[in-house]
Formats: C-alpha cells, structure tokens, sequence
C-alpha cells in the first residue's frame, strides 16, 4: 500500500478530528478542512450543546487513538437519572446495577480542541479553518471551499474526500444532487426545539445540586435536562414545542410568560437559574432532526461519517458516540480491505448502516419515554426490578438502555430488538401482575426471559 495516499476530510468537528488522527496514525497524509474559526484562536460559543452525555461506543473510539487516560481527565460520571417532579421532590435511578456501567458529561470543545492538538502533532496532517466547503467534484476527489473573510475560493484534492460535515453535510449535498447514481433521503424533524441554560456554580465553585447524576424534570409534553460541567455549573436543555401547544417557544414571548412557565413546571431548578431570563431570551433555539441517507459513498471516491451521514435526535446520548464508533468500524474494514477504496466504502456503508438507523430510531423512542415515562410508577419499577436484576445476575441481564450504551460488543440494531422485545416483556407481566412480590428475584428474571425470547421468536 501507498502509505502516502492523500486524505482530504471535510469537517473538523468531533468526528472529523478523531477521524483525521486516526487516518494520520495509520500512515496517511490527511487534509482537514473545517469552516469556522480556529477555537484555539477565537473563542466560539458554538449555540448548540456545550456539554455532552459521552459513553463506552464513544470511548472505544478515543482508545484506538491512545487518548483515554487523557479524555478521562474531562470526564464527569453520571450514575443515574435524577428525576425531579413538579414539587421538587426527587427520585435517583441508577443506569445500571453494575457498579461500572455509568455514562459521563464532557465539554463538546475540551474534546474537539484534545483531538485537534493531538492531530496537529503530526508533519502530515495539516488543519485549515474559515474555510466553508461549498461543493465536491465525486469523481475526482476535489473540493471547492469559499475563504468566510475574503470571499475567496481554493480547491483541495485528494485520492479520497471523507466527509464529517456535519448534519448540513456538503458532501452529502454533492452526492444528492449528483444526477449520476440513486441517493435515498429523509429529513424528520421533531415538533420541539431545545434551548441551552445554565446553573451557574455556587459562590464557592461548587455544584448547586447532585453533581453526579443527569438530572431530569419530565413534563409529560416537554422537560429540562441538566448536565454538569468541570467549574461547578450545569448545562441546562429546554425541550419545547416550537408552536401549537399549550407552551411553547412561541407562547413564552415575554420575561413575565417565561417566569410563569418555569415557576410552575420546574419550581426548583428555577431557584437555581438567577440568569433565566436573559438565558432565555439571547440563546438561539436549535432543531431536533433525524437524517438517514444511502449510499454514504461515491465513485470509490468519497464518503460520509458521523453527523454528515446519519444525524440523529439527543434523546439517547449517542450522536457522538456513535460518530466515534464510526470511526472503529472504518479503521477495521480499511484494516481489511487497505488498497481499495471501494470495497472500503461498500463494506463499510454495509456493516454500519443498519445500526446507524436502528440508534435513529432509538433515540426518537427516547425522547418519549425521558419526557413522559420516567415519571410514570410502572416504568420506575420496571427500571427498579431490573436495577436489581443487573445487581444479583450481572452477567445474566441487561436492560435496553445497558445493551445500547454499555455492551459495545453488540451493534445498536441487536441491542435495540433485544431491548425492546425484553420492555415489552416486562411491562405486559408487570401489568399484568405476574411479578408478584411472592416470586423471588431469580423467578421473575426467568419469566422475563422466557416472554422476552417468545417475543423474539414471533417477530
Ligand atoms: P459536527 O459535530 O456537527 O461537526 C461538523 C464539523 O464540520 C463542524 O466543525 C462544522 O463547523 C464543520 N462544517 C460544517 N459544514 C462545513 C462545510 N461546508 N465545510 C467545512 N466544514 C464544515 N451526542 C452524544 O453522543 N451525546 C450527547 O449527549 C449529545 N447531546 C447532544 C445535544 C444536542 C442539543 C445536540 C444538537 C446534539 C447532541 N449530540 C450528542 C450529538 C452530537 O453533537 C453529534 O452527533 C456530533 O457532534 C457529531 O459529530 P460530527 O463531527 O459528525 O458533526
């Protein structure tokens, strides 16, 4: 193999820059060019999510660069949910009952600028900022991009163009206007946006509540969630419907209607948000969309990753992670296949795609069950009993949210039949009151399963 071949990556976001360290590791020359600013020299406030849930698929990326014990330094675990009801009475729910299975909370831009120096360090990778991509030649990996000060236009080439532009991808457009082959599309958006907030530290830097939890106050149609970061405040998200709904972000068009709604619906965290008002009114509100396209990749050319690829809602913590999971599966097919391109890409697109989509589609499901179910008593002792299954039987029960944020060793697609074969089972024998207290531990875990693998086998 020509060790030397070019890389151009389009994008040095989270994925892009991991994407370009590990391709740099492997031998490549790579070019990476990315449309905003150098955050190292301009500070960003980036307006979309500053802190981010990061877990063991996104992990598994940052070792096949060597970079754990440094990004352990960023990181804040996250035990549990902390849900928070309308009185302000809280209720923890561990993410697992094994003691090592937790999630954490890390800064978008410590992440981004650790892979960026990181990928600085090499003579052949080189990172060009203020420079929009605004089309791609597919047959001939070229890429026009248009200078943001100057108005200029360069053109950058390589032997391959890798996109990881992100949700607004212009590989990706390249690829759908190109009349050339088929390319499939879909674009979902949610009725609700999200806004971000804050919980700034108490005076003496420290964490105004529980530091080492997600907290939550679901609402039914709507919910804040709140994040920590490493100075002792908290990243607070609003979902909200844009229109149409009793609230929404349209109807809380005044100080005195945003004061109103959150006093009433979240009375406690508002005691803890001397800046809501301002907050509110000068953070931009951002969409919530899911992108699924097909074929990823072009000519033996060119081809998407991460966001650019498969843009999903935040509603399962894995957009990151799956995008850094990604960059694994390409690093091993391209172990495989090194030399050409094209089988690269297919097997690639192959081995991915079907658990891109399935991650899509659990996060959507997420979304309802964090705004309306983690309040509901059936689901708190559906979450109870198998905190406790985890806890006695550790290596014998997972629930769906440990198969798809714990057990890397599975693809999202299997962790999402399994997981949801094995709600379905133990919600209709919880109803139906077939777990009755007089069973032990061991007894119900055994009915479960049965149901759960009668489930499978139907579908
Ligand atoms: P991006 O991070 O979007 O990076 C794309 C990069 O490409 C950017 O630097 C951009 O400036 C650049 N770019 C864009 N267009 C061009 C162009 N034309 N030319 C050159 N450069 C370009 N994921 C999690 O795992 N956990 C979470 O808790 C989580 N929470 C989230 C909360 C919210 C509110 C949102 C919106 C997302 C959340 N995500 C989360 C998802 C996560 O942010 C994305 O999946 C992740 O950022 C994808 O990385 P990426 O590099 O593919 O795309």
């Amino acid at each position: 193999m020509d060790t030397k071949q070019h890389i151009l990556i389009i994008g040095a976001g989270l994925c892009g820059s991991l994407l370009g360290l590990r391709m740099v590791q492997r031998g490549y020359k790579v070019t990476i060019v990315e449309k905003r600013p150098d955050p190292r020299q301009v500070h960003q406030d980036a307006g979309r999510s500053i802190n981010l849930a990061f877990s063991d698929r996104g992990m598994k990326g940052i070792k096949l660069v060597g970079l754990e014990d440094a990004v352990r330094t960023l990181c804040i675990p996250m035990n549990g949910r902390m849900i928070h009801d309308p009185k302000g009475n809280t209720f923890f729910s561990p993410y697992s009952g094994r003691t090592d299975e937790y999630i954490n909370s890390i800064s978008r831009s410590d992440l981004n600028l650790m892979l960026l120096n990181e990928a600085d360090k090499f003579d052949d990778l080189t990172i060009h900022f203020n420079l929009g991509c605004k089309e791609v030649d597919l047959e001939n990996a070229t890429a026009t991009f248009k200078e943001y000060t100057t108005g200029d236009i360069q053109t950058f080439s390589g032997d391959i163009v890798l996109g990881t532009d992100g949700a607004g991808s212009s590989l990706r457009k390249s690829m759908y206007l190109s009349k050339k082959f088929l390319f499939s599309f879909s674009q979902e958006y949610l009725g609700h946006g999200y806004k971000e907030l804050s919980i700034p530290p108490t005076e003496g830097g420290g964490y105004r509540t529980e530091k080492n939890a997600l907290h939550i106050w679901p609402r039914g149609r709507d919910m804040i969630i709140a994040l920590p970061n490493l100075d002792g405040s908290f990243t607070v998200t609003l979902f909200l419907d844009y229109e149409d709904a009793p609230d929404s972000f349209a109807s809380l068009n005044s100080p005195e209607a945003i004061t109103e709604y959150f006093t009433r619906q979240f009375p406690d965290a508002v005691a803890m948000m001397p800046n809501l008002i301002q907050e509110f009114q000068e953070n931009p509100t951002g969409p919530l969309g899911t992108i699924k396209c097909s074929p990823w990749h072009s000519f033996g050319k060119t081809c998407i990753l991460g966001d650019a690829a498969h843009a999903i809602v935040p509603f399962y913590g894995q957009g990151m992670n799956a995008s850094f999971e990604d960059v694994v599966v390409f690093d091993a097919v391209l172990e495989k296949y090194q030399g050409d391109w094209e089988t690269v890409f297919k097997e690639y697109e192959k081995a991915r795609k079907k658990d891109t989509d399935a991650i899509a589609d659990l996060a959507v499901d997420n979304f309802h069950e964090m705004k309306e179910h983690t309040a509901n008593p059936l689901f708190q002792e559906k979450r109870k009993l198998e905190t406790a299954f985890e806890k006695e039987y550790p290596n014998e029960y997972y629930s769906k949210y440990s198969l798809v944020t714990f057990n890397e060793d599975i693809g999202y697609r299997e962790a999402m039949l399994r997981g949801r074969a094995q709600d379905k089972a133990i919600l209709s024998l919880l109803s139906e009151g077939a777990l009755s207290d007089d069973l032990s531990l061991k007894a119900k875990l055994e009915k479960i399963q049965q149901e759960t693998n009668d489930i499978l086998h139907d579908d």
